[in-house]
């Protein structure tokens, strides 16, 4: 009943700590997974904020640049288309291309061709004849001059021109050739309205070919002097976009290697760059003259074309006609990459994603995944701007750096909250056995005070009061009380010896003794009881025994308990041995008896304080439970053991071993 209330009394301090430790850890983990998640959201939010506050002055750039384009469309009164596209392609950057269409939806730049008329080749077929077949130029050249004089349309006349400078080219007579050409370039004033600037220009571009075979300086003149014409556009009528486009690229190649190149850099770049913005702008008019604008585009909308390649168009309403500014993709591109690169860092990567949600260089990431994505302009639709950590995981690895700093932390209080809470059910544990042990022992001490008392007392009141028969009686009774005594004295000395002992206050006075007194000392101190009729007992001591190095009061205390539990224990016939011997440089006293033995399960318990295999028969036995718990205090404050060979009813050996001193 006892230990069944001791149990449940423990079970439930136990339980109230385990909640008292488990429950502030379970609150501690969920707080810090909650802390983790929070800096998670923090420091990406933190992160989101430095870059777009690192992108604002990029983007403001951009949207700066819209807003001066749109004002400075705005503001154009009369649209002249060449100069418009030379501004807005070359000078602005703002398109690769124009298509300037006009409010009827004729188209306006590329400048149109002219018309050609068609060809008489009845005056020429004989002249044809000398030049291609029978290959004889100068009477070719005649043949054409002849044909050129009976004609009045203009465009024969310039084409017989032609043919003869050709002619005259073939037969080497360059002069002659040039003298012809140049009256064609630069035809005087009254028929310079009859030739057509195609025509023109292309007797300019034939003079500065002929020039190059003849003359360095004068070629150099007349290139430079085209080249300039070109660009500014100074023909005396609008030139068809096409043949500038052909001139264009005919005489960068003529001057390609020369130091005219060098000279003018600025005008050949230009060159270069007009050539392929009108002849992109040329490529955009093919394709919509089989798809015409029509209702489809809307004002400021990013619409894609195919050209071969990708390509952007983008409608504005300029002097109330229809502008189209055509940008390459790759002009796109270079803009997105320029901001892409000023935004990418140490950490971050800044990737441009097109309007289909392709990156635009070889990189295996998706848009989604990004942490910030910025669409960087109005104009360009859905291009994006995808922000990502160079290393994917560094931003996971910052949180989980926190996270595992948090997790340890808490494992660490975690494990500090267990710590004290098992030291609290160990002291409350302790605690509870002391309570125990304290009432076991005022209950023990009375009880097993109370029988000699009381047997004493009966024992003097008798003899006080005469009743008894004879003189031997009474001896007789004096001897019981002096037993009695005996026993009192001897159970008061354990329970002294019991109570020095829980409070450590036990002192042993160590010294060098020899195994074979304290063996003497503690069977002379029984001999009374060994004495008697029916008891055998041996002391067997092997010698040469080594001194041990101990208590003598307290060793011959052990070893009186022991063979008095083997007097006790033992029933008639009793076999009592005290062997000492050695072994392994250790003393051994082994106590020996005949008598009722032990079972295996009260073997491991007679060493607990009160404990008796049977408590009737203790009774009878004179004990209290606390001999053989005094002895293994005795033995462990000495470094000894103690070990039982038992058998129920086999009676049993207790031996007691000590370090024996060398020498
Ligand atoms: P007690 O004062 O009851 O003898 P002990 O601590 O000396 O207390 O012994 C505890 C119990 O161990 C005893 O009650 C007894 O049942 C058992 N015991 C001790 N010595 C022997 C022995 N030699 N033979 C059998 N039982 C023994």
């Amino acid at each position: 009943m006892k230990t069944d209330s001791f149990s449940n009394q423990l079970r439930w301090v136990i339980l109230l700590l385990a909640a008292a430790v488990i429950l502030p850890t379970v609150c501690l983990l969920w707080f810090m997974n909650q802390a983790v998640k929070n800096e998670r959201l923090a420091v990406r939010q933190k992160l989101i904020d430095v870059y777009r506050e690192k992108t604002a002055p990029l983007l403001e750039h951009l949207e700066q640049e819209r807003l001066q384009f749109e004002q400075s469309l705005q503001e154009i009164e009369e649209l002249e288309p060449f100069s418009f596209f030379v501004e807005y392609c070359f000078e602005k950057e703002h398109a690769d291309g124009v298509l300037i269409y006009d409010s009827n939806g004729q188209v306006f730049f590329p400048v149109p061709s002219e018309n050609t008329s068609f060809i008489d080749t009845d005056p020429f077929e004989k002249a044809w004849q000398l030049e291609f077949v029978d290959k004889n130029y100068s009477e070719a050249a005649g043949e054409y001059e002849r044909a050129v004089m009976t004609s009045s349309i203009p465009y024969v006349v310039f084409q017989g021109n032609m043919a003869m400078v050709r002619c005259y080219e073939k037969a080497e007579d360059v002069e002659k050739a040039v003298l012809v050409c140049r009256e064609l370039a630069y035809p005087g004033s009254h028929i310079i309205n009859e030739y057509t600037s195609s025509d023109m220009i292309r007797a300019r571009l034939k003079l500065v070919q002929l020039y190059q075979k003849l003359d360095p300086a004068m070629f150099e003149n007349e290139a430079e002097l085209l080249l300039s014409d070109l660009l500014a556009n100074a023909q005396p009528k609008p030139l068809p976009s096409e043949v500038r486009v052909f001139i264009l690229g005919e005489l960068l190649d003529l001057i390609k290697q020369t130091h005219l190149a060098q000279q003018h850099p600025g005008n050949f770049a230009k060159a270069e760059f007009l050539q392929n913005a009108e002849s992109l702008s040329l490529k955009a008019l093919a394709k919509f003259q089989n798809e015409p604008l029509g209702d489809t585009w809307q004002e400021n909308d990013l619409e894609t074309i195919d050209l071969g390649e990708k390509a952007y168009g983008m409608l504005f309403k300029v002097d109330n006609k229809d502008v189209v500014f055509i940008s390459q993709r790759n002009s796109i591109i270079r803009v997105m990459t320029y901001i892409a690169e000023r935004l990418s860092d140490s950490t971050v990567t800044v990737v441009v994603f097109d309007e289909q949600d392709v990156p635009i260089f070889k990189i295996k990431k998706k848009a989604a995944d990004a942490f910030l994505t910025i669409r960087p302009s109005e104009y360009l639709d859905e291009w994006k701007l995808c922000f990502f950590f160079h290393d994917a995981d560094v931003f996971d690895e910052a949180a989980n750096k926190q996270a595992a700093i948090y997790t340890w932390t808490g494992v660490l209080v975690a494990v500090l909250i267990l710590a004290t809470g098992s030291f609290a059910i160990r002291s409350v544990n302790h605690q509870i056995k002391m309570n125990r042990l304290k009432n076991d022992f005022i209950a023990t001490v009375t009880h097993e005070l109370k029988t000699p008392l009381a047997s004493m007392r009966v024992l003097v009141d008798t003899l006080l009061e005469k009743r008894y028969d004879s003189e031997a009686t009474a001896t007789e009774y004096l001897q019981l009380v002096a037993n009695e005594n005996k026993r009192l004295t001897h159970l008061i000395d354990s329970f002294l010896t019991f109570s020095r002992m829980e409070r450590n206050k036990q002192v042993f006075e160590t010294a060098m003794v020899s195994p074979v007194e304290i063996a003497n000392i503690a069977t002379e101190s029984l001999h009374t009881k060994f004495d008697s009729g029916n008891v055998m007992f041996n002391i067997n001591i092997q010698k040469p025994l080594p001194m041990i190095y101990g208590d003598k009061d307290g060793m011959v205390t052990v070893l009186v308990n022991l063979l008095d539990n083997a007097y006790k224990y033992t029933n008639s016939d009793k076999q009592i041995e005290l062997k000492v011997y050695e072994q392994n440089g250790s003393v051994c006293f082994a106590v020996k008896d005949n008598g009722i033995g032990l079972s295996i399960r009260a073997q491991r318990k007679i060493f607990n304080r009160f404990y008796q295999v049977d408590s009737r028969l203790s009774r009878r036995s004179e004990g209290c439970g606390l001999g053989l718990s005094i002895v293994k205090f005795i033995v462990d404050a000495h470094k000894g053991t103690i070990e039982i060979e038992s058998h129920t009813g086999d009676g049993s050996t207790f031996t007691v071993r000590l370090r024996g001193c060398k020498g």
